[in-house]
């Protein structure tokens, strides 16, 4: 049995009073960070070699702010340890010159969040107990079960939507052992394809990108009359009647443009967490490339991405169910695996990209390109491990 930290993401219907309570405390979460950060970097301003605020030294700061500005206390208390813990973190990380330096949060931000650390429990079905807010009606609570609530996110993103992303503790029990280990190549037509021959697609659903492509251009072009419109009435706002309709339509277009990418987002989601729960309840070891090292081909743009993301999710996917299920990834580099033979061995040199099957000047064997590149990727694999 392992323990492992799970995340889970619950939709939110706070009613209108919480809904007022949750802005005012989006709202705190930033003047709190908008307060530090104004003070470290008048510190700093005032005394180049003074000693860095660190987040103990934040915290100890939380009190007095709270009487200078005690609306602060309508927040949940242990979200302004989370705010100073994070901008902590990214000046640590600007220090080890791994990050830009820290940014002023603006009230305008398409996403609003706060993050939390405090007790909360389920109380029903679709029910939540959180801190300040007290009972707030949820979607279903049951995949939470009885793991332990460690930290837990509000938010509202730009669908117009609020959600509950809880980081759980739960103890996983690992799965039986098949004996049996797989090589996967990756690839766009198909997002992998196994040393057993079988092709894994890519997710793709045509309706919604549709969708997607249509509202991104209605948002668009909503946007620039707005801004055309607001242009006017700056230059000549006698004469001009502010209409908003024009500015709520371009809200809507944003939304709905929002709402289409998420929905693809969160199918293409589930497709991958079927995929990889299937491929490790099958194989007890499973070998991949390492892509930053492997050119993807030049193919069309978009497709690209979509497959450099797909694959991305994968991998992240594959690397934390292995560890939770008892299983073993491991990832190799991609040298030369579409061009070995993997019957003889045979160094056959590369192959253009249309070349979908060879036979081996040596051994004579046919090959599947991608097939092949598979089982040398798994003969690497076990290799690797002995
Ligand atoms: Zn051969």
């Amino acid at each position: 049995m392992t323990e492992a930290i799970k995340g889970i993401k619950l939709r939110l219907y706070p009613n209108e009073k919480q809904r007022q309570q949750l802005w005012q405390m989006f709202g705190n979460d930033r003047k709190v960070w908008n307060l530090m950060l104004g003070m470290v970097k008048k510190r700093y301003k005032n005394n180049p070699s003074s000693q860095f605020v660190n987040e103990y030294g934040m915290n100890y700061l939380l009190k007095r702010l709270k009487q200078e500005y005690p609306y602060l206390r309508t927040s949940d208390a242990t979200s302004f340890l989370v705010v100073n813990h994070n901008l902590a973190q990214s000046f640590k990380m600007l220090f080890k010159h791994r990050g830009g330096y820290p940014r002023f949060k603006s009230r305008h931000a398409l996403r609003q969040s706060y993050t939390g650390r405090s007790t909360c429990k389920v109380i029903a079905k679709r029910r939540i107990q959180l801190p300040k807010l007290g009972g707030i009606r949820t979607s279903k609570t049951s995949y939470i079960g009885k793991a332990k609530i460690k930290q837990y996110t509000v938010s509202y993103d730009p669908t117009g939507r609020y959600y509950l992303s809880l980081q759980v503790k739960t103890e996983i029990n690992e799965l039986p052992k098949t004996g049996k280990a797989v090589g996967l190549d990756v690839g766009i037509a198909d997002l992998a394809i196994s040393s057993d021959g079988i092709k894994y697609g890519t997710f793709h659903t045509k309706w919604l990108e549709k969708q997607d492509t249509k509202w991104q251009s209605k948002y668009s072009k909503r946007k620039y009359r707005v801004t055309v419109a607001v242009r006017q009435w700056n230059h000549n706002h006698e004469d001009i009647k502010e209409d908003i309709s024009d500015y709520q339509n371009w809200q809507r277009a944003q939304q709905q443009k929002a709402r289409y990418q998420q929905k693809i987002a969160n199918q293409r989601k589930d497709y991958l967490h079927k995929l990889t729960t299937n491929l490790v309840k099958q194989y007890d070891v499973i070998v991949i490339e390492d892509l930053k090292t492997k050119n993807l081909q030049k193919n069309h743009h978009l497709a690209k991405s979509i497959a450099n993301a797909s694959w991305y999710q994968f991998r992240t996917m594959l690397e934390y169910k292995c560890a939770w299920y008892g299983k073993q990834l491991i990832v190799v580099k991609p040298n030369y695996t579409s061009q070995i033979c993997s019957t003889c061995g045979y160094h056959s040199g590369k192959k253009p990209l249309e070349v979908r099957a060879w036979t081996c000047s040596k051994c004579g064997t046919n090959h599947d390109r991608d097939i092949n590149a598979a089982v040398n990727i798994l003969h690497k694999g076990l290799k690797a491990v002995g």
